[in-house]
């Protein structure tokens, strides 16, 4: 696929086994419209509207979903969707004419990083989704953020703004509390420890901020008193809610996903072949984990979400 709208900036990585390419890509627009999710035969809405700085995610999470926006590129969904990465350029410019465009009424947080990390390792230099976040701020725009790496900590100032005047919530994913496996599973994100010292440090300065345990992996984050250490972890570093959801693999993600597993728990392939025939395991484990997770939640005291973003206006003019 070609797009003349992209130059190429290659940048020296000396640790990676393939060096790192960031594109340059001029998009029209930074908005995107969100539709209802369907999952286990329910239909969820998670926001009206997102933002993706990027495209690509240097993480590497084995079981990434974001993946497959890779291969609508003509781009193979597994390296290149970890190594070539597609920075919105401009981003900031376009946002604040659409947010003039779109007026001041908002049903639902602006949801950031549906896709793929806003956080990713490419930001600290690049820096578009803090140029984003002042656009939102300045327009007082509710914002929910999605991240697994703590340099979410370097906007925590803007971000405890954010929450001052609109609305502001940031969920911090974390699979599991044993490091091992996270860096194999996740390798180029911070440890789980790190993460949750990130959600300690959120709150602390203001921020909103939840875990959430999400992918949650059959066979390798479900076992025995795992969920309910990373709850209970969570809780002790105040995390504000604790949210979850379970694997789900898009047949395009499923033979990389399936890959690692060759390399990494063989043992679990026929299990993962057996149960992900679709993108969704089993109702019956969806339903017990979120079972297990509400029991966990209720021992805790602790709410599955932030609280609900209720749109200011319709209170104020009812004042005035
Ligand atoms: S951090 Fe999120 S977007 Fe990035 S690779 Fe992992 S799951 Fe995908």
């Amino acid at each position: 696929m070609s797009d003349p709208g992209r130059t190429i900036e290659p940048i020296p990585d000396a640790s990676a086994a393939r060096p790192l390419a960031v594109h340059h890509w001029q998009v029209k627009t930074v908005l995107n419209r969100m539709g209802a999710i369907r999952r286990q035969g329910v239909s969820q809405k998670i926001a009206d509207w997102s933002i993706n700085p990027y495209r690509g995610c240097q993480h590497g999470c084995a079981y990434c979903y974001a993946r497959r926006t890779h291969i609508d590129f003509d781009l193979d969904g597994a390296a290149s969707f970890e190594r070539e990465i597609f920075v919105k350029s401009d981003a900031a410019a376009i946002l604040r004419g659409e947010l003039r465009r779109h007026g001041a009424t908002w049903n639902m947080p602006i949801s950031i990083g549906t896709a793929v990390d806003p956080y990713q390792p490419v930001e600290g230099t690049q820096r578009v989704t803090r140029d984003l976040l002042q656009e939102l701020c300045a327009a007082r725009a509710p914002v929910t953020i999605i991240t697994k790496n703590t340099m979410v900590l370097r906007d925590a100032d803007l971000l405890a703004e954010i929450a001052r005047r609109s609305y502001c919530a940031v969920f911090v994913s974390i699979t599991t509390l044993d490091e091992e496996l996270a860096r194999r599973l996740e390798p180029a994100t911070p440890p789980p420890l790190k993460r949750l010292a990130a959600v300690r440090s959120l709150v602390a300065t203001g921020v909103p901020a939840g875990v959430m345990i999400a992918p949650i992996l059959p066979w390798l984050t479900d076992g025995s008193g795992a969920l309910e250490e990373l709850a209970l972890a969570a809780t002790r570093h105040n995390a504000n809610w604790i949210s979850s959801g379970t694997l789900r693999l898009h047949p395009d993600v499923r033979p990389i996903f399936f890959d690692w597993l060759s390399r990494e728990r063989p043992d679990l392939l026929e299990r993962y072949a057996a149960w992900y025939v679709r993108a969704d395991p089993p109702t019956y484990y969806h339903d017990r984990v979120h079972a297990r997770i509400d029991a966990i939640r209720a021992s805790l005291g602790m709410p599955g979400g932030p609280p609900a973003y209720v749109d200011p206006r319709p209170v104020q003019a009812a004042l005035f």
